[in-house]
């Protein structure tokens, strides 16, 4: 068996579903949800993520760091990967990938497999 975990969604318990009502008469109660896949690795459901962001949401943007000023995308990391069908003939889909960057407009090519390495950027900051 996969680990279960349990939801830590603040008010799971008190959902009334069927899977949450647990135990034998007369000491059936409802319980806080078990899975193997929860939201975010912490959640069984949207409902149960937004509990806990309602009732620890500012704690935490406290306890992490809360933005105090606008942060800025600059032109030297507004570089962007796509690719088109520019120079493709009819037939021949080969594609054309590039980088562009989304504040100058400006392209420069890329091979595909700089494309596709997920690490490979010209950014040079944040
Ligand atoms: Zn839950």
């Amino acid at each position: 068996m996969s680990d279960l975990k349990y939801c830590q969604g603040p008010d799971c318990h008190t959902y009334h579903t069927q899977d949450r009502l647990k135990g034998t008469k007369p000491n059936k109660t409802y319980q806080t949800r078990r899975r193997s896949y929860l939201l975010f690795g912490e959640f069984c459901d949207r409902r149960c993520s937004e509990d806990w962001f309602r009732k620890y949401g500012t704690q935490a943007v406290n306890h992490f760091g809360r933005l105090t000023e606008a942060k800025h995308l600059t032109e030297q990391n507004a570089w962007t990967k796509d690719y088109d069908w520019r120079n493709s003939t009819p037939g021949n889909d080969e594609r054309y990938y590039y980088f562009i960057n989304t504040i100058t407009r400006e392209q420069r090519p890329l091979t595909e497999a700089q494309y596709n390495d997920t690490n490979y950027t010209i950014n040079t900051g944040e």
